[in-house]
């Protein structure tokens, strides 16, 4: 069945040979590892560095920017492939998919120069900080504040939830440059944090599922940074800057989620084939064949809607509220197709040997992130007109 995108309308030659090539790498130099990344909470550092080797990271970038010059369409597959070797602690879908496409679409050339070619080697792990404390989905209410002082910015704050967060060393800050000013206060301040004063990690957060994913606390106290490095140079753009892009993140999120419910279909067709119940194999039994039958239907219903949405953004026509629905529907999904497998395996789903165990943990928090799930709806409902 393979990640479920094989025909895709946006797999091409190209796409299609990147994607053959990961998976390989993946398989190589991930999967091995995964188990002991979860143990530790986090990737080996040096992982980073490996995928920037083998062209891994930034593969959507201009290569004038020593990214892979490909599109959208290699990083989704990129990700269907993780999605589908079960890989969930590498969080290039942050680092290439978003952190990058932000520099690429609103940093000054300069910047572009200065952060892209790093982050596309892995001597840069990048990372967004946006959620905090107190404000997750209303970003409008953070507090994290960034005071200009002649040539520098002087950041105080505190952000949570950060994937990537405690090997980052490069993070995308949401500010308030102006707290006055409502949405229009409200900035992105790059940050490098090796040799920052002030700057601190807090807590490696123990997660309920994606164990191998660093996700940390940061702490920023009077940390001194370059006004240079205020993101396109111009203060007051951040929420804008974050809306336009946040689609691209969603999208990212459902290509996962369809990827993981033709896996867990083909996991449970083959685990329920091997076991025999009162004296024939669980999966000759109408109940188990119905369910793995609603299943694959939820993962090509999907599939379909997604790949629509894949071929719109890479022909810039994607618009937030469809973003919105593949990423709440097609997460909503991926729960239930889950759900569903894993009752099919009995207690042995139950067991974190078991890989729809560790898929059932991974998928929950598709319906948090990335915009909650309620969020989502709420942007869908936002085009509603009054008749
Ligand atoms: C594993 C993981 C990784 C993450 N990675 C990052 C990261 O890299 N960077 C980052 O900045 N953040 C990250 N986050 C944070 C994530 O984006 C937030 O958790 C998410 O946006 C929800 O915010 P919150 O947790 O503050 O929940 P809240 O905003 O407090 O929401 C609580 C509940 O209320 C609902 N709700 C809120 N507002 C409304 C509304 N208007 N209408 C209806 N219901 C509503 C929500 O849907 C949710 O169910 C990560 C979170 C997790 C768990």
């Amino acid at each position: 069945m393979e990640t479920g995108f094989d025909q895709a309308p946006w797999v091409d030659e190209d796409v299609a040979a990147f994607g053959d090539a990961m998976r390989r790498v993946i398989e190589r130099e991930f999967v091995p590892h995964e188990a002991r990344w979860a143990a530790q909470q986090h990737v080996d550092r040096d992982v980073w560095r490996t995928a920037g080797h083998v062209g891994m990271l930034c593969a959507s970038i201009p290569q004038a920017y020593g990214g892979g010059g490909g599109t959208f369409a290699h990083e989704a597959i990129l990700t269907a492939e993780c999605s589908r070797h079960l890989v969930s602690g590498f969080g290039n879908g942050v680092h290439s998919g978003i952190v990058a496409h932000y520099l690429l679409h609103y940093g000054t050339e300069d910047q572009k120069q200065r952060w892209l070619p790093r982050m596309a080697t892995g001597e840069l792990v990048a990372a967004i900080a946006m959620s905090e404390p107190g404000a997750g989905s209303d970003l409008r209410a953070i507090r994290t504040r960034a005071r200009r002082q002649g040539d520098t910015y002087v950041v105080d704050g505190a952000k949570t939830f950060i994937t990537n967060g405690w090997l980052a060393n490069l993070v995308c800050v949401v500010v308030k440059t102006d707290p006055d000013a409502g949405s229009r206060g409200i900035s992105l301040l790059m940050i490098e944090t090796d040799d920052a004063p002030g700057f601190r990690r807090g807590r490696l957060l123990e997660k309920l599922g994606q164990k191998g994913q660093d996700t940390a606390e940061l702490f920023f106290d009077g940390v001194q940074v370059p006004a240079e490095n205020l993101l396109g140079g111009i203060e007051g753009k951040g929420l804008g800057q974050l809306m336009q892009q946040l689609p691209q993140e969603r999208l990212i999120i459902a290509v996962g989620a369809v990827a993981s419910m033709f896996k867990a279909v083909e996991l449970t067709q083959a685990y329920t084939a091997q076991r025999d119940v009162f004296g024939q194999p669980l999966l000759s039994l109408q109940n188990t064949r119905f369910t793995l039958a609603e299943c694959l239907t939820k993962a090509h219903l999907a599939r379909t809607f997604v790949n629509e949405c894949v071929v719109d953004l890479l022909a810039g026509r994607l618009d937030p509220a469809r973003a919105a629905m593949a990423k709440w529907w097609s997460t909503q999904a991926q729960c239930e197709v889950i759900d569903a497998c894993l009752q099919l395996h009995g207690g042995y789903g139950y067991m974190m040997e078991y890989p729809i165990a560790r898929m059932y943990a991974n998928a929950r928090v598709s319906r948090i992130y990335g915009g909650s799930n309620e969020i989502m709806k709420e942007l869908i409902a936002r085009t509603l007109q009054p008749s």
